[in-house]
């Protein structure tokens, strides 16, 4: 099976068709990155997977499972580390993770050692007892790494995971992510940046006005102009 399996998405906001008959196919194991201007419907295809949005046309399947009729096994599939960060800020970082692992089923005392592990993994261990505000703008984007690492998932969805970050942590998230993906671990990116995808992606899909215009490796795109 297929970590993603989309045939002739369709979404439509009144009068707005932001997927318009999307098909794609994003194999097991791969690094696969999704390419496109603003409002060619990345955004609207990643909600969809993860059942934040409700398709109004076609087929979506995560590992086989169909992300409405299956929605918890989909679901629990998928690591998302979107754009917009909305976590709970009154709590420590480390029992934002604890409750979130605890919420998918994680015992407690395994919660605790995931939460651990993913923090030091994305480098910020030091800072488990802060709350989410008072992290800087790059351990932000560390923590909804670690957030989310914490289920394990097979599937990582990272929403333009390096927009607007300094070189340091570039690099630390392209290593960390390149590591996922040679355990196993399925890569769905969303990137402006012709330059990351070329040098993480194994395929590339050119999103345009909510359809796949192209699916071919980043060499080829480039060698396309
Ligand atoms: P991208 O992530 O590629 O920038 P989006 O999926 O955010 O694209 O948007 C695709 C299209 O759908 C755009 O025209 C956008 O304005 C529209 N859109 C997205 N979300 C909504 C919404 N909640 N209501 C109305 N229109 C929306
Ligand atoms: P999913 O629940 O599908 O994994 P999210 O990652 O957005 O999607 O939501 C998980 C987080 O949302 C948990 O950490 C939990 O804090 C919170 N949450 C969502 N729904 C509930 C709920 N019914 N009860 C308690 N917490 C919830």
């Amino acid at each position: 099976t297929a970590a993603i399996d989309v045939t002739d998405l369709r979404k439509q906001y009144g009068n707005v068709q932001a997927l318009d008959g999307l098909s794609l196919t994003v194999p097991e194991g791969s690094f696969f990155g999704l390419l496109g201007p603003n409002g060619a419907g990345k955004t609207t295809f990643i909600n969809i997977l993860v059942g934040l949005v409700r398709k109004t046309g076609g087929d979506a399947q995560v590992f086989g499972y169909d992300v409405e009729t299956d929605y918890r096994e989909a679901r629990d599939a998928i690591g998302l580390a979107p754009q917009e960060f909305n976590v709970d800020r009154f709590f420590p970082i480390k029992e934002v993770l604890e409750h979130k692992a605890g919420y998918h089923g994680i015992p407690t005392a395994e919660a605790r050692e995931r939460a651990d592990d993913v923090l030091k993994r994305v480098g910020i261990y030091e800072k488990r007892d802060t709350r989410f505000d008072w992290l800087s703008g790059g351990m932000k984007r560390r923590f909804m790494l670690a957030r989310a690492l914490i289920t394990e998932p097979d599937l990582l969805i990272l929403d333009e995971p390096t927009a607007g970050v300094d070189v340091q942590l570039r690099r630390d998230l392209w290593k960390l992510i390149t590591e996922l993906n040679d355990n196993g671990t399925t890569i769905l990116l969303t990137t402006h940046y012709i330059e990351e995808a070329e040098r993480l992606c194994d395929e590339v899909a050119i999103l345009d006005s909510g359809r796949v215009v192209d699916v071919a490796s980043p060499e080829e795109l480039m060698d396309r102009g």
